[in-house]
């Protein structure tokens, strides 16, 4: 058995990072809510399934935003739920690139707001469009497996893309429309703090690292993104076209399952 006092040690760490990352996003208080398994797609429709208690009001006044993300004023945010309703309020109809244009729907991202583990992708693809949610086409299909086979459900998990918006023709994301995203997949982590990140494959795993090294290379190897470590693997797209590497990604999930239960909390 591992040495109590490492473990005790390891768990403190893992504390002291996710609270002084709570700290950073003005999410000093601990919330008591369950997951409230609100469905924050492109449209900010809300699952009919949640409870009403956990269906946090859209707010639109940007003094609420300006005071979410100000460093020096404590916000009265309940849980994270109410968190992305702010960034989803402030994406609003976004016209901040040329996506924009050719887009059906802005797909935001879903899941669990206070999800300890989160996958990030690269952009959404037709169906995913076409519904707002993002993975849910093939390549999602396959992300949901693997999500079961870490004997996980999809809704305790959160899920979202580094670009919002489908580019034409499912081509590689541009600079510019990174850039123009990038601010909002970095205000959802900071407000849903997972203890984990799954990097999908080489955009978010470059966005997220800061490393420009090829996705044969970057997985498997953990890195972190403001203290939060970040397992880069394949994303499921590349899977479905070349089965022989499932083994290395299912690989990489068992270490963040590993981390998961090193933590506590699975
Ligand atoms: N591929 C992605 O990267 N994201 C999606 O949401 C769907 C497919």
């Amino acid at each position: 058995m591992e040495d109590p006092r490492s473990e005790l040690r390891a768990i403190a760490a893992g504390m002291r990072t996710h609270l002084e990352a709570r700290a950073r996003a003005g999410l000093l208080g601990v919330s008591q809510a369950p997951c409230p398994r609100v469905n924050l797609a492109g449209d900010a429709r809300i699952d009919a399934s949640a409870p009403p208690a956990a269906v946090a009001q859209p707010l639109t006044d940007p003094a609420d935003l300006e005071t979410a993300f100000s460093a020096d004023i404590e916000p009265p945010l309940p849980h994270a739920g109410h968190g992305l309703t702010l960034v989803r309020a402030e994406l609003g109809d976004c016209q901040r690139c040329k996506l924009a244009k050719g887009r059906q729907h802005i797909v935001f991202g879903s899941g669990c707001p206070e999800a300890h583990l989160m996958f990030v992708g690269e952009g959404p693809g037709a169906d995913e469009d076409a519904q707002g949610e993002p993975f849910v086409g093939a390549a999602g299909q396959l992300l949901t497996k693997m999500i079961q086979a870490m004997q996980l459900a999809r809704d305790e998990v959160y899920i979202c893309n580094v670009i919002k918006c489908r580019p034409p023709g499912n081509r590689d994301p541009e600079p510019d429309e990174v850039a123009a995203c990038e601010p909002f997949l970095k205000k959802q982590i900071a407000v849903v703090q997972p203890r984990v990140i799954v990097a999908l494959g080489k955009f978010a795993a470059h966005v997220l690292t800061g490393e420009n090294t090829p996705i044969t290379r970057l997985r498997g190897n953990l890195k972190h993104y403001q203290g939060i470590p970040v397992m880069p693997t394949y994303h499921p797209a590349y899977l479905l076209r070349d089965e022989s590497r499932k083994r290395e990604a299912w690989h990489d999930l068992k270490e963040v399952m590993g981390m998961l239960r090193h933590m506590g909390l699975a």
